[in-house]
This record gives C-alpha cells, structure tokens and sequence, in this order.
C-alpha cells in the first residue's frame, strides 16, 4: 500500500520534502514527552493529539513504526535553562512527597488522559530516569571529541567551539551572534565559559534530591541530553521523524542536534515536525501562565471557560479541524462548531447501514472521492482536507437517504469501508458512547433521577409505581435505603 506519495513539512529546510524513510518500509520516530510534574493540559494534548495522527497514518500506510515517546522525571529545570530547581523536585518539596510519587501520579494522569482522546501507545515510552547510564556514557563520548568541558563538577557543551565546524542554529534560525548577546546579561554567576553553552551534567546542591553518582560529581543530567540518550538507543544514530511541540525547538532540539551531531558527526534526524500551539484567548496555552485548562474540566463542564461540557471525542475532532501546523484558539463558539460537524458525521456513518443499494450507480465518483481523500492526508496530514472530503460524502449520503438519489452496491460498500478507515483508524475519533468519559456520574445522576421519581410517586400516594421502580433497581443489583437524610444507594 506505501505508494511515496507522501510529503511532510521539515522544520529544519522549512519546505515540504518527499517521505521516504531511510529503512525502506520503516519509520523510526521520536517525540518529546510531557514533563510529569503536574497534570497534562489541554495544549500538550494537542501535540500529542498532532502525531497521534501522523503515527496512525503512517501504519495505515503501511509502514512499520517504532514510535518512541519519553517521559521526562528528572533534569528539567524551573527556567527551560540551566539554572533553577527541577520541576519535579519542586513539586516533591511543596507536596511533601517523594519525586517518584510525582512522577506517577502525573505519569497516570498523562496516560489516563490521552487514553480518553482515543491516542494510541507508542512504541516505547523511555523514562530519563531510566537511561542515566546512557546519558553518561554520551557526555563521555562528547568529552572525548573535545566538545564538551568539566568546570566544578559539571559538563557545559561548548556551543562557540561546536558552531566552528558545524552550524549551531540550523533548526531554530537563531544566529550565533545573537545568542551571545541575548545570554551575556542573564547569566552572571555560572561555571560556564560562554554563557550560551548548556548543562550535560549538574553536579548537585546539598539540598538537591534527585542526583546520581558520575565521574564529575553526585549531579544529574542536562534536560536535552535525555532525548539524544534514548533517541540514539532505541532508534538509532540516525532516524527519521523527531517531533514535539513548536516551542522546544530551540533551545531543546537545537541542544539535541549538537550532542548527536558532535559525536556521530552526522545530523541524527531526517525530517523534524514540530506541531504548533493550541492558544487560548488568543495566547499560548502554558502551565507556568495560568493560561491553560485542563482536559477533564472540559469533560466534566467544571471550568469557568466553557458553558457546558464537551466530550473527548468532540475535543479530538476539533483539534484535528486544524492543520498540525496551524496555531489554534479554542473557544466555546469553536468548540459548538465542532460538536455539530462531529455528530452530523457520526450519524451519517451510522445511516450507511439502512441504504439498501440498487443496481443504478449514483453520481458520486468514490474512486476520485478516494484519491482526494489521500491526496490530503499526504500533502503533510492535511487532516481539515481530508474531513471536508468526509463531509463531500455526507452530503451524498444525505441525499440518497432523504431524495433518493441512487446507489450502488459498490459505491454504497466503498463509503461504509473507507469512511469507517479514515474516521476510526486514521483519525482515530471513536463514537461518543465508547468512549464515554464518565460513565459512572452518568449511572449515579441517573439513579438520583429514578430517586426523584419514586419521590414523586410516594408524596402522590402512588404506591405501585414507587414499588415498581423500587424492584427493578434492585433486579439491577442497585439497592434503595430509605434513611433520615434521605434515600441513598448502594451498588452490588
Ligand atoms: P512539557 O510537559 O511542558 O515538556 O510539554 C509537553 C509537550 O507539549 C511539548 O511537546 C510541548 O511543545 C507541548 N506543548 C506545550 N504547550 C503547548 C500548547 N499550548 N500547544 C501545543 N503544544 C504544547
Ligand atoms: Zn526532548
């Protein structure tokens, strides 16, 4: 089925190349995780939502991927930078709790998330933590090349003595001069020769809890080197598809391009995607501005933002109404929009089971519908393209339903199996009522309703109904007590 048709955006020649992978028939794909020091918000989702989508398709193509995603729990510090406290560690003192207990807690929470928007796992799913061996032995190797340096127990990466052979700033576009003069005024008290250099290792404070033993000090690893570590091993020195969110490009991706560079004195990736913001109120979604919400307070209606609840699937459908690379804003008018798309579609879907076909073949092209549909999904995982496709087929749809517009046993069989492959596997947007994100608060509002009911019946004198709905429930194994406050419940 792999037909090379595909093209993707490169962020590091900013043009649209031709896909083909360096193992023909395979991908190898790397994506920053979430940093797991506090619940995922709904902008990471969006990223993770972004190559979802780019996985799916390429094994709907045929490819066998390995998809690698990490999850950072150690070496990501307050500022993006050098210096601060590690995110998790800060969270373990505040919380008074241990780091790793942070690391779970918002590990589950991350996955428990992106399962409710239908994502699929990756491949593998490397922690920092888990790789500290690995990351030592790269800045071994990064020494032993001369790019690297040990001052007071750390090791800086020597940006200026790196760029005089290759170009620090190919991904990003930041020119080096810049850099020097950005970084001068803020850095004043560090080990570092050029303040644009960056940590590989941190010999540890005192009060410092997440540390490790090394040949420098008792430290812990530099937030970039963590993906150069465990791209490197479970993907190789060179690989094809990195990604992550528009804002780590530089300086995570810049960082990680270097180290790898340095040591193998090859780029390590062939094509960088990077998805682009979900922004709310016209800004950034972020965890450190408060300008965020969180994915369950849309589920749920608990949030100021939104005037009622939204449910996974309709989030997912909406963010997958952009193209990965746009900027989008999430708002309540959007969020109607894309609820209404969602359900026209899914009904449509649903309809196709009572079209009886005929012999006269109707007016719609599948074979150019099919080719468009591609068409979309290979300009880049145009995926607005590829659902204004869909909706050409709902259109039909209706019509043969409502006018009597005729179908064809081919034409009918041809929608029902490509749009349940493009709505389910390569979109991955799942009917509402399996993914139903609350079925427990749906079953208690409703045997409160039942509660009231019999309420009702009782206050009327109406004793057979109150028996009735009573006994039932109990056939159900939900068994009423009447008591002071009130009736309460219990589930067998
Ligand atoms: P973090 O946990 O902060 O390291 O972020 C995890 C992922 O979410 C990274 O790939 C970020 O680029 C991405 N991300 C953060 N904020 C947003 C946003 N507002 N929209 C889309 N992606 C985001
Ligand atoms: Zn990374």
């Amino acid at each position: 089925m792999i037909d090379n048709s595909l093209v993707v955006l490169n962020s590091l020649s900013g043009k649209k190349e031709p896909f083909k992978p360096l193992n023909p028939g395979h991908v190898g794909m790397y994506v920053c995780g979430p940093t797991v020091y506090s619940n995922v918000h709904l902008g990471n989702c969006r990223t993770f939502i972004s190559f979802d989508l780019i996985y799916r398709y390429l094994k709907h193509l045929g490819y066998k991927v390995r998809y690698v995603r990490n999850i950072t729990d150690a070496g990501h510090l307050e500022n993006d930078e050098d210096t601060g406290e590690d995110r998790i560690a800060k969270k373990a003192r505040i919380e008074k709790i241990e780091p790793m207990e942070v690391v779970h807690f918002y590990t589950v929470d991350f996955h428990q998330i992106l399962e409710k928007f239908n994502t699929l796992p990756p491949s593998i799913e490397p922690t920092a933590t888990g790789h500290i061996i690995e990351q030592i032995e790269l800045i071994k190797e990064i020494l032993d090349v001369g790019f690297a340096y040990e001052v007071n127990g750390s090791v800086y990466f020597d940006v200026l003595k790196y760029n005089q052979n290759h170009h620090y700033g190919k991904l990003s576009g930041r020119k080096i001069e810049e850099l020097i003069h950005n970084t001068r005024t803020l850095d004043g008290q560090s080990d570092k020769k050029n303040p644009q250099d960056f940590a590989l290792w941190k010999k540890a404070e005192p009060q410092h809890i997440m540390r490790w033993p090394s040949p420098w000090s008792d430290g812990f690893p530099g937030w970039h080197l963590e993906c150069t570590a465990m791209s490197t091993k479970y993907l190789g020195a060179s690989f094809d598809i990195h990604g992550g969110g528009m804002d780590l490009k530089f300086p995570h991706h810049e960082c990680e391009i270097a180290q790898a560079q340095a040591i193998h004195d090859h780029p390590p990736v062939k094509y960088w995607l990077h998805a682009n913001m979900l922004t709310l109120n016209g800004k950034k979604m972020a965890k450190s501005t408060g300008n965020n919400i969180l994915p369950m307070d849309i589920f749920t209606g608990n949030n100021d933002i939104f005037s009622n609840p939204f449910s996974p699937q309709v989030v997912r459908f909406f963010m997958l109404q952009a193209h990965y690379t746009s900027i989008l804003d999430i708002s309540q008018e959007a969020l109607e929009a894309s609820e209404k798309g969602y359900k026209k579609l899914m009904e449509a879907v649903n309809q196709l089971t009572e079209i009886n076909p005929g012999n006269k073949a109707g007016a719609f092209d599948t074979k150019q519908w099919l080719e468009k549909c591609y068409a979309a999904m290979d300009d880049d995982f145009n995926s607005p393209l590829l659902i204004a496709q869909l909706f050409e087929a709902v259109k039909y749809i209706n019509l043969v339903l409502h006018k009597d517009i005729p179908i064809d046993k081919y034409q009918l069989k041809t929608l029902t199996k490509m749009m349940s492959v493009f709505i389910r596997e390569v979109l991955g947007i799942a009917p509402e009522q399996e993914y139903a994100s609350n079925t427990d608060e749906i079953l208690h509002n409703t045997i409160d309703l039942l509660i009231e009911l019999r309420n009702n019946a009782r206050s009327n004198k109406d004793f057979v109904t109150s028996d009735r709905i009573r006994d039932r429930l109990l056939e159900f194994g939900i068994h009423l007590k009447d008591g002071k406050e009130g009736t309460q419940f219990t589930l067998n």
